[in-house]
């Protein structure tokens, strides 16, 4: 697909117009296909990669009585379960490291690599490689796609060209239900489809997945690196001449010439344009290291095979630096790349430790405000609180209240509470203190909550005492 439209502007009045293209060549959609060792790497990383997506979704773990998806968001009750694991909206904090660690990953791997996960890991470069091969399995090799293109409608194009999209609809869907399903069970939602016999929240995500997925890796495709990723746009800050990217060794491969007129002094580029021809991008990288580029390797595939049949060493487009490139040496420590290092190792420590010491209960104390204290006719003065506590472990467990802080505060009446597994539940406390004359106003009070079976793992929270 290309979308040609024009844009108008001048910065001194004059208007020029300029053309703006959605993909850098109009028939770059049609790449030719290569195989090769990046080719069969970045289809190992589809399947890899979707295996995770589709069949994550149909596992299931057993928590005690009840089974359960072993991977789920589950927003109603503001529930993660990671397997084992179930994590609440309190642990922010270890979302938060995530997020941190994902991040310096990827500026990690770019200072060293440039963009590696846009060529072989992103969503994008997956569901396209995914779609293209539907659409190659229909309509054919890119010549013939764009014949088709061109010609008109007729039974056969209407076949093909309905084939593909039926197909491409169809995974477009598929991939929603799967999305959906890491938020309502899958084989809860599944029957329900039949019927669409599901909630607003349901219906819209699985419309607005699939037609995003079916647009963006059908018709989209790589213009959506060039044109919408950030990241193509901020990566060149995490790169330097140092950085390995995929680049055309200018020094060998000029100047250009076909093999068959080639003469002495000519370079190793025998012209072809197969390394342009397979790229998703539509770039040429013999100009040069572009933003564009989103490091797939496909080019070097073609060159190597066009290198093989020359009878010239392979390497002239390859994982090199500009440093290397221009014939020099690159180094791989560099204080970029020490500092992304060191960073990951720090908020990776940071995430572990936040796993390692997660609490097992968690409490908050809120103060009954209908009662701020009262007076008892022993001439002892009491404060009531309602302590939420929340039990994060899979079983259900007796919890027991303790207080200290204020010379002889007891606690009045129950004392304890049971809270089913991964549950939070309520217990109204009293707590009684002597009325000596000594303390007024309001006092600091530490209320705790402990298993009954385990008082070391407790759980407290300061909060006051009120004296007349
Ligand atoms: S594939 Fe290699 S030889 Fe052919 S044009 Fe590209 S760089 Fe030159
Ligand atoms: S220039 Fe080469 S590595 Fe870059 S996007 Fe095109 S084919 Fe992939």
């Amino acid at each position: 697909m290309s979308t040609d439209t024009t844009l108008t502007g001048g910065a001194t009045g004059a208007v020029r117009a300029m053309p703006l293209t959605f993909h850098p060549r109009p028939d770059s959609v049609h790449a030719r296909a290569v195989g090769g060792r990046f080719n069969t790497l970045r289809w190992a990383m589809v399947w890899l990669t979707q295996l995770v997506f589709y069949g994550g979704v149909w596992l299931t773990w057993r928590d005690g009585d009840t089974v359960r998806p072993a991977l789920w968001m589950d927003i109603p009750h503001e529930r993660l379960y990671v397997f084992d694991h179930v994590l609440w909206p309190q642990d922010a904090l270890l979302f938060a490291f995530v997020l941190i660690v994902a991040a310096l990953a990827l500026f990690f791997v770019t200072a060293l690599a440039g963009r590696l996960f846009c060529g072989f890991a992103c969503p994008q470069t997956v569901y396209t490689m995914m779609f293209t091969w539907i659409e190659a399995r229909i309509e054919g090799k890119p010549a013939a796609r764009r014949a088709l293109d061109a010609a008109p409608w007729r039974p056969r194009k209407i076949a093909l060209k309905g084939a593909k999209h039926a197909l491409w609809w169809a995974l477009a869907a598929w991939t929603a239900i799967t999305f959906v399903g890491y938020f309502t069970p899958i084989r809860d939602l599944l029957p329900r489809l039949g019927t669409w016999n599901m909630g607003m929240w349901e219906g819209f995500w699985l419309i607005f997945y699939a037609s995003f997925t079916y647009v963006q890796a059908g018709f989209a495709r790589e213009a959506v690196c060039q044109h919408m990723c950030p990241y193509a746009r901020f990566q060149g800050v995490m790169t330097d001449a140092h950085t390995r990217q995929v680049g055309y060794d200018s020094r060998r491969g000029e100047p250009r010439a076909h093999a068959r007129s080639a003469g002495a002094g000519a370079g190793d580029c025998v012209d072809c344009t197969i390394c342009v021809q397979v790229c998703p991008t539509g770039i040429d990288i013999r100009d040069g290291t572009q933003y564009a580029c989103i490091n797939c390797g496909l080019c070097i595939d073609a060159c190597d095979t066009v290198m093989d049949k020359v009878g010239r060493a392979r390497g002239l487009i390859r994982y090199a630096s500009e440093r290397e490139l221009a014939g020099r040496t690159a180094a791989i420590l560099r204080p970029r790349v020490a500092l992304y290092a060191a960073l990951l190792l720090l908020f990776g420590a940071l995430g572990a430790w936040q796993i390692a010491t997660r609490p097992e209960v968690r409490l908050d104390v809120l103060r009954d405000r209908g009662v701020l204290m009262r007076e008892t006719a022993d001439g002892r003065i009491e404060n009531a609180y309602v302590l939420k506590v929340a039990n994060l472990t899979r079983d259900e467990v007796e919890y027991v209240a303790q207080v200290e802080g204020v010379p002889g505060a007891t606690i009045v009446g129950n004392d304890r509470l049971r809270v089913a597994a991964d549950s939070v539940a309520s217990l109204r406390l009293t707590v009684s203190a002597p009325d000596d004359g000594m303390l007024r106003g309001a006092q600091p009070l530490d209320i705790a909550v402990a298993p009954h079976a385990r008082p070391d793992e407790r759980a407290s929270e300061r909060s006051r005492f009120l004296f007349p």
